[in-house]
């Protein structure tokens, strides 16, 4: 009876220990898989959302080993990734990488089917412009779980973004990103060894032994693409086999052995709570910090604010956090001293919050902070400036100091009930905000910060809708004079928007949106090919046009303008391309190669708004540019008190010597013109002679067409006329 009575119980307990067992491994298995669909993406964030990519990748030659250290291998050893390709925005691959070497680019047939229409389908949200980011991503992309070059495999998608917005591209047309994560391979190793996940493997079919389990993975329409299959802990189990014999032996002495027995399967299955905690830590904590990790810290910013809820005295506050200057640390000291960096900021981190608060590591140098129970903004501000005190401080890496700082973005919820998608937009928001504001601040967020966003969205639609419409764009010339016998030389083309409802927009206001949206290069194409039209009929006056940075660096500018010119039937050294330093700057290698070509052509180049930017006269040499046109912000600072100007004289004195015109622009007074012409300006540009004007106003300025030796200064000399032609 006895006997009946303990094998009951043990069996009892023993399968209770085995159920509970195959549960927790079952949610920790596909937990752990998802979290891995998850970090993919954010791996691939640390280096796709960065201009030193975007600019690497337009570069020619390719730099391949700069590709293998910051895209291909490196993802490899660093993060595991099994495979990694580079689309150029042709889908054309570029670069491939399988299991930490280099391959040749056309290795991407390999997956090329299963890829594809991910890349569609991302450069189709890219388009669209409307991706809802989950919180913390940077930028869009597409996962999914797919067979690939015969492997079971997370693939993931994501597009070449600059972190900058005056790099932008056409939407649509990013270079691409894609990595690949075999489910067969290091992943079922790492089951085995960090998660003790006994005879973790991978099969087609989910037919499985007597003491296996099979968990489907699944693609994101719910096919199954294959099974993970294991053999359960079965700490139960385990113990039952072991104390059967000697059940049987000491069946007389059952009674006292019961009591004992019921204790050691007790705390065996306390053991394996306790082993699962451990597992369950490394499923939701960083590895490099300890700290929480997305996962964790989303779950614990949900309980948050359900706690706070409807509370009116306490707030949460989500604080997101990003290293200054982590970047430079990392391309300088290597990945490991970046590591340490990172390692010892989470720990710094911990010192500085309470112990009901939330800080939590979300993938490369961001981190995030929930403050819970704030009573008021001064707590709030406080820990800001525990956290930004904690940054400061010098690192100690590998013996030398490093100084980064850091960025909060601050966004609080209280009784208005908000959720955590919004509150964590609101907090990047802010984020963004601190980090253009100049670093190492903290911002809270205000619904002031969402204006600009969406007025610049509103802004970019109706661009677009203005340049499908075709009647909404206009382009006025102002004319430039000879400032030494005042005769009109040419006109500059500048282009106007009427918009159908505000009325007429200020150039200063749309460029800079159709430069980032690349609106600017059907626009800029569009001015050129009409302002060239409108030259033909006119005298042997130049025009100039103004060329954005963002045309300057696509490859194929220069054949797209000669084509345009040609195909209006100007003489190509009546053009002018006015071009700003900003563009030499930030893609030497490109402009330089398109100006080559340009001027290889006849056209000339002029140097715009010279002084305002770098203002270099290394650049006047090494590009080849033919004027520089003198910023408005000198000729207005001209004070005949002072002598005129003496930056003005150095700079056309400095044009002239290097065999380069100089043009004024911005001319207003009598006084400007009359210094100008004394110190020996070329040409000259403003209001004082005249405004911008129709084309129509323009032709009966120059008169009608000259044969071009005749008719060097077109008109008579408006020199003391105060022209307002376009009123
Ligand atoms: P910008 O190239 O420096 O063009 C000269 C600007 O100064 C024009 O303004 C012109 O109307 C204005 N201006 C001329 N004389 C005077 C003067 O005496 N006093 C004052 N206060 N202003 C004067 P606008 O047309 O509003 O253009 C502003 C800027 O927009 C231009 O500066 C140029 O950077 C850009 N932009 C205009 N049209 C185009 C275009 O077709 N393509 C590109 N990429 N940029 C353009
Ligand atoms: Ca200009
Ligand atoms: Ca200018």
């Amino acid at each position: 009876m006895a006997g009946l009575a303990v094998g009951g119980l043990l069996f009892w307990s023993t399968s209770a220990a085995d159920r509970l067992a195959l549960e927790r491994q079952t949610h920790i298995v596909s937990s752990l898989i998802n979290q891995n669909v998850a970090s993919i993406a954010n791996d691939q964030e640390s280096f796709t959302v960065w201009d030193d990519a975007v600019l690497r990748l337009r570069a020619r030659p390719l730099d391949l080993g700069w590709l293998d250290s910051n895209l291909g291998i490196w993802l490899h050893t660093y993060y595991g990734h099994d495979a990694a390709y580079v689309l150029d925005p042709a889908d054309r691959p570029l670069y491939a990488m399988a299991g930490g070497v280099r391959g040749r680019p056309e290795d991407f047939d390999r997956i090329r089917a299963v890829a594809l229409p991910l890349v569609a389908e991302l450069r189709a949200i890219m388009r669209r412009g409307d991706a809802r980011l989950p919180p913390g991503d940077l930028s869009p992309g597409v996962v999914d779980i797919l067979i690939a070059d015969g492997h079971p495999s997370i693939v993931s998608v994501k597009p070449f973004v600059p972190d900058n917005r005056a790099l932008a591209t056409a939407r649509g047309t990013e270079f691409i990103h894609i990595s690949l994560e075999r489910l067969d391979g290091g992943f079922l190793a790492g089951m085995r060894a960090d998660y003790r996940i006994d005879g973790a493997r991978f099969s087609w079919r989910a037919n499985v032994g007597p003491q296996e389990r099979a968990l489907a993975l699944r693609s994101r329409n719910g096919r199954a693409v294959g099974y993970f299959i294991w053999t359960p802990f079965a700490p139960g189990t385990t113990v039952f086999a072991r104390l059967a014999p000697v059940l049987l032996i000491a069946l007389l002495v059952v009674a006292a052995l019961v009591f004992k027995l019921v204790r050691r399967v007790s705390s065996r299955t306390r053991q394996l709570h306790d082993s699962k905690a451990a597992a369950q830590h490394l499923a939701f904590h960083d590895s490099l910090t300890g700290l929480p990790n997305r996962a964790l810290f989303d779950d614990r910013l949900d309980h948050a604010l359900a706690i706070y809820r409807g509370t009116a005295q306490h707030r949460v506050a989500l604080l997101y956090l990003d290293l200054d200057r982590f970047k430079k640390v990392n391309d300088t000291l290597g990945h490991p001293a970046g590591d340490a960096l990172i390692r010892e900021f989470g720990r710094r981190l911990q010192d500085v919050i309470r112990i009901t608060d939330t800080a939590a590591r979300l993938g490369g140098d961001e981190f995030a902070i929930i403050q819970t129970e704030v009573s008021s903004l001064a707590e709030t501000e406080a820990l800001c400036a525990r956290v930004i005190a904690a940054a400061s401080e010098p690192f100690v890496i590998e013996g030398s100091q490093v100084f980064v700082g850091v960025s909060i973005g601050v966004a609080l919820a209280g009784k208005d009930g908000l959720d955590s998608t919004e509150l964590t937009r609101r907090a990047d928001i802010a984020l963004y905000e601190s980090k253009s504001q100049g670093r190492g601040r903290h911002k809270l967020f205000a619904p002031s910060m969402d204006e600009p966003i969406r007025a610049r969205q509103a802004a970019e639609r109706d661009l677009r809708a203005a340049l499908e419409a075709d009647d909404q764009f206009s382009v006025c010339y102002q004319p430039q004079y000879s400032a030494r016998s005042g005769g009109v030389v040419g006109v500059e083309a500048l282009v106007r928007w009427e918009h159908p409802e505000n009325g007429p927009m200020p150039a200063a206001a749309f460029i800079p949106v159709a430069e980032e949206t690349g609106l600017i290069e059907p626009l800029g194409e569009w001015v050129m090919a009409e302002a060239c039209r409108a030259a033909r009929d006119w005298p042997s006056s130049t025009v100039s046009i103004n060329v954005s940075p963002v045309q300057l660096r696509n490859p194929h500018f220069a054949n797209r303008a000669i084509g345009i010119i040609g195909e209006a039937g100007v003489d190509p050294t009546r053009v002018e391309l006015e071009i700003t330093e900003t563009a030499l700057i930030e893609n030497a290698e490109e402009c330089a190669r398109n100006l080559r070509l340009l001027r290889a052509f006849g056209i000339r180049i002029a140097l715009d708004d010279f002084g305002t930017g770098y203002s270099s006269f290394k650049h006047l040499r090494e590009f080849e540019v033919d004027r520089v046109k003198i910023d408005r912000t000198f000729v207005d600072k001209i004070d005949m008190r002072a002598g005129g100007s003496a930056i003005i004289r150095a700079i056309i004195d400095l044009a002239h010597s290097t065999g380069l015109q100089a043009t004024a622009e911005g001319v207003e007074t009598e006084e400007q013109r009359s210094f100008l012409e004394a110190v020996g300006c070329d040409e000259l540009q403003g209001f004082f002679m005249a405004r911008p004007m129709t084309a129509d106003q323009i032709a009966r300025l120059l008169g009608p067409a000259a044969p071009a030796d005749v008719a060097e200064e077109a008109a008579p000399p408006p020199r003391r006329r105060r022209g307002d032609a376009a009123a």
